[in-house]
């Protein structure tokens, strides 16, 4: 039977022979590092939340005919690519951080069209494949990273012409058994709490590019591999007594280089092999799923909301009119992001392979206002929040006998607030938007799923100016023989179409 709850989850992770280095020094066991543990509590909850709220975080599966965890499900409806986008604001706001599952759901179901086309094309049997790793992923509930950003040495290169070859993750030998992969992977959110690792091309590939053209799946424990973990801005704070000045002592993310050294891949846990033409379809599925996915930035958006509302009100200002409309301000940026997203996956539309995708501009508009908007919620956080949050004293101080009573009488807000609740929710703020999980609501959202230009590129690729300048053209009674193509693009045609009762 498969792992049920958060606690099954956090024992699954323990006695692996992993090869994790943190400080300069191999971790013996990364589920009781005090460094480590906030980010696996947050993948916990990824399996609490499944046993509370069934409806909302697990799916029917077709393929095991059983109910899934819904970050291993691949969607069979509109409503599931939705209730994927609901889940993860509701765990954004449970956690206040990156739940780091999304990578993986993500990579799944956009591997599960395009293998599906790859076989088309080239009659290989990716699909079935993959269909088998999918149900066996399902049946035990395993966590999925997915590993697609190489380390890409010179930007203005493609992988071939790089000086060193392991910029981008390769194959450097194949046999009857497999195929055997080296080069690395950066920034790789909850490796290490993950079961299986699935490596993709991170870019659009030519024919020189054939050795890079990979999709394989390993084992995290897999021999070859060298974990090297990723600092966060004050992570050590987890590591030293109490819980106040953590901010959120209990979760965090996790990104970690991931070396590969001839790391072994059964030929059945191969998904693409030198089809380079189809890594851009990859790339672009993915990120067309990831960029929505990025609507769990809301979720995060609501505590912050609720942190600056809290200390308002400590504050004795709840009511002022300036702080009302700054509030006003970060709830109007936080719901233009998940409108986008949301929008994007009721707009879903179904594959060939029978997967629903969401619509690609809205989730590039999407994950565009994520690389903005925290930022600017962060902002006004701050200025609701005052310089304590940046010049508070430690709690140790709050607890030594001599200047404990000093901070207690000179930290206090208005009447009736206890002295520690209003340095939580300080000390959250700051966590928020400059410490340890500004990592998750911050610069993740600036480079996560790509950076801004990725998607301008995108936007620009659709945003269909000879259709738009026609429509003008034709209210305007401009006469003119240089006309544009007037038929609608897919975008178009799914913004007019009238949903029909299956979605
Ligand atoms: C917190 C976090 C979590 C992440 N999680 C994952 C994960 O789980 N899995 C995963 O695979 N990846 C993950 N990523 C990686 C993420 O997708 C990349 O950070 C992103 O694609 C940008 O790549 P980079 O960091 O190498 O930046 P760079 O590529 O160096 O980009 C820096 C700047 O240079 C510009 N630039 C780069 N190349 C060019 C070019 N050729 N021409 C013009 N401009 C260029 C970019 O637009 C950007 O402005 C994560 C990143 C972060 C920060
Ligand atoms: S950044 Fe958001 S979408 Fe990406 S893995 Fe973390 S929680 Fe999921």
């Amino acid at each position: 039977m498969g792992i049920k709850t958060g606690q099954e989850y956090i024992q699954s992770l323990r006695g692996r022979k992993m090869k994790v280095y943190l400080f300069g020094e191999l971790v013996e066991e990364p589920v009781d590092h005090p460094l480590i543990r906030p980010s696996i509590n947050a993948v916990a909850e990824t399996y609490d939340i499944a046993v509370r709220e069934e409806e909302l975080a697990t799916a029917q599966s077709s393929i095991t005919g059983q109910r899934v965890n819904r970050f291993l499900h691949i969607a069979e409806s509109v409503q599931d690519v939705v209730l994927q986008n609901k889940m993860q604001r509701k765990l954004g706001q449970n956690t206040g951080t990156c739940f780091q599952r999304c990578v993986g759901m993500d990579a799944l179901n956009s591997l599960h069209s395009v293998t599906f086309e790859m076989d088309e094309k080239h009659g290989t049997n990716y699909h079935k494949r993959l269909l088998d790793f999918i149900k066996m992923l399902q049946t035990e509930n395993f966590v999925i990273g997915g590993a697609m950003t190489d380390p890409k040495g010179d930007r203005s290169k493609g992988p071939a012409e790089q000086v060193d070859p392991d910029m981008f993750v390769h194959v450097v030998k194949k046999d009857d058994k497999g195929i055997y992969l080296t080069g690395a992977k950066a920034h790789q959110t909850g490796c290490i709490n993950s079961h299986w690792i699935i490596i993709m091309p991170t870019m659009r590939l030519t024919e020189d590019d054939k050795e890079y053209a990979i999709v394989g799946a390993i084992p995290a424990d897999a021999e070859g591999i060298t974990y090297i973990y990723g600092r966060q801005s004050c992570d050590t704070r987890s590591m030293e007594e109490g819980d106040l000045d953590a901010g959120n002592s209990q979760y965090s993310g996790q990104e970690a280089m991931i070396v590969l050294e001839n790391v072994f891949i059964p030929w059945d846990k191969v998904f693409m092999n030198g089809e380079y033409e189809f890594a851009a379809m990859l790339v672009e599925r993915f990120t067309c799923y990831h960029r929505r996915s990025y609507v769990c930035k809301t979720g995060l958006g609501d505590v912050l909301i609720g942190a600056a509302a809290t200390i308002a009100d400590y504050n004795g200002i709840p009511n002022v009119t300036h702080i009302k409309d700054k509030l006003i301000e970060m709830t109007h940026l936080n719901e233009s992001i998940f409108a986008a997203g949301i929008a994007s996956s009721y707009q879903s539309h179904k594959m060939k392979s029978g997967v629903w995708m969401n619509e690609e501009m809205l989730a590039n508009v999407c994950k565009h206002n994520v690389t903005r908007f925290p930022y600017e919620i962060a902002r006004l956080a701050q200025d609701i929040a005052g310089g304590l949050m940046v010049t508070m004293p430690s709690e140790k101080d709050f607890k030594n006998p001599e200047t404990g009573p000093m901070l207690r009488k000179y930290l206090a807000g208005r009447k009736g607030v206890d002295v520690e609740s209003r340095m939580r929710i300080l000390r959250l703020i700051e966590n928020m938007t400059m410490g340890r999980n500004a990592v998750g609501y911050l610069t993740e959202s600036m480079h996560g799923a790509g950076s801004p230009q990725a998607q301008r590129i995108q936007i620009a690729r659709q945003m269909q100016l000879g259709y738009k300048m026609n429509l003008a053209k034709h209210l305007a009674k401009v006469k003119d023989d240089f006309l544009e193509p007037t038929e609608p693009s897919d975008y178009f045609k799914r913004v007019f179409k009238i949903p029909n009762k299956e979605e």
